[in-house]
């Protein structure tokens, strides 16, 4: 019997990809691609050949993608021209970058759902006009791209050799000059060109988080994050960005991509912890890196939204996902944010310290400023609990974090002028 006009489902045993959705700024662009299920994917990087850009591509197998989703989507951002996705053979799906800039990109994967992430970082060209018809019938010549020449210096390439049992990947590929535009002033690197400073409240919309006692995570963030803005902004002049500023769900990816894109100086995720037992308490503050317990490991899969074996993979990784991240900043940024959070909370609500930690969360990976992520309060301990429901006490945790972002910038400051 005929289906008629009603496409074809995909084929039995193929994941099936869903369109680009992407990132930009100025030098960075964020791809991500989800399938259906986990599968095996390799990018390869083409050099400009003949009438053929410089591409990368990204090869999907056992997989396929509904015609509808075979569109070329325009990118334009001076880094990359756009996205073509398309069934490259009955089983392989291939996602085409054609690039206008680009001197490094990062691809790893993150799982539940399964999608892959691809960090593109290069030097936005001068803006090509598109060419429009003259009154006179010609087409007027559009200004020309001037391309700076990149040398390849560094290029690494780290793939997992089996990648069927481990859907995780990376691949990192440097051509970046050492020194240069890209590199960092001491002055950046010291944290004293501070200005922006995004605050993530975590979960949202359909993804509430930490449930008890009638409250949700999602509610208790967004308002703490927005006391955080409020005075970070009036008090101490920054500018500071929410990544959500209403009850709306964002993926994780989403969050490190907007930090990017805004050119964010500082990223401060916000979450309020959950324990099976209910007598656990207290203030934890993290940084991105490898577990090092199996707290911090439960804690990130919860954030995370994956099982702790999903974690244990992308360990794995990690170490190179990492190269260019801020682990010592992070890490200073945590300690100050974290004991401004114990020290300063005034007796009343002085809570325990569970100190600074480590773990892989996905919401860090990726973030080119130093990034935490603070656990505020257990909303399963009825003690604390309760204390979630006062204003005065989500006040002095807004206060707290804002202090020990201040004291951070302001430690780098001093700090410099030991130099
Ligand atoms: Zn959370």
């Amino acid at each position: 019997m005929s289906t008629g006009t009603v496409a074809a489902p995909p084929p039995t045993g193929l994941a099936v990809i869903a369109p680009v959705k992407y990132w930009s700024s100025a030098d960075y662009t964020r791809i991500v691609i989800e399938a259906s299920a986990p599968v095996r994917y390799a990018p390869t990087l083409l050099e400009k050949n003949g009438d053929q850009p410089r591409r990368l591509f990204i090869d999907f197998s056992q997989s396929s993608i509904p015609p509808q989703f075979r569109n070329p989507l325009p990118i334009g951002d001076g880094l990359l021209k756009q996205a073509r996705s398309g069934q490259f053979s009955s089983d392989t799906v291939r996602v085409v970058l054609d690039i206008d800039s680009l001197s490094d990109y990062k691809v790893f994967s993150l799982q539940d759902p399964f999608r892959v992430v691809i960090d593109v970082h290069g030097t936005r060209q001068a803006p090509v006009r598109v060419a429009q018809q003259g009154s006179d019938g010609n087409v007027p010549a559009a200004p020309v791209a001037i391309a700076k020449t990149v040398v390849a210096h560094r290029q690494t390439a780290v793939v997992l050799s089996d990648q069927k049992k481990r859907p995780v990947g990376l691949t990192t590929v440097s051509l970046r000059k050492p020194s240069g535009k890209g590199e960092l002033t001491l002055a950046q690197q010291l944290g004293l060109g501070v200005r922006k400073i995004v605050i993530d409240p975590g979960h949202g919309g359909k993804d509430p988080g930490a449930m008890a006692f009638g409250l949700k995570e999602k509610d208790i963030v967004l308002n703490i994050a927005k006391k955080v803005a409020k005075i970070l902004k009036t008090t101490h002049r920054y500018e500071v960005a929410l990544t959500r500023s209403k009850d709306v769900y964002l993926p994780l990816e989403e969050r490190t991509a907007i930090a990017n894109t805004q050119s964010g100086d500082l990223f401060i995720s916000v979450h309020v912890n959950a324990h099976p037992d209910k007598t656990i308490g207290g203030i934890e503050t993290y940084f991105l890196n490898l577990a090092t317990n199996a707290e911090a490991m439960r804690v990130a899969a919860l954030e995370n939204a994956t099982s702790t074996h999903s974690i244990s993979e992308l360990e794995d990784i990690l170490t190179d996902l990492m190269k260019n991240t801020k682990i010592d900043e992070s890490s200073r940024l945590a300690r100050f944010v974290q004991t401004n959070l114990v020290n300063g909370m005034g007796k009343k609500y002085k809570a325990r310290d569970l100190g600074v930690k480590q773990a892989p969360f996905y919401v860090l990976i990726g973030a080119e400023m130093p990034a935490v992520l603070a656990e505020i309060s257990f909303i399963t301990n009825p003690k604390e609990a309760e204390l979630l429901r006062e204003d005065r006490y989500l006040n002095r945790i807004a206060e707290q974090i804002a202090a020990g972002i201040v004291a951070y910038v302001e430690h780098n400051q001093t700090a410099a002028l030991h130099y």
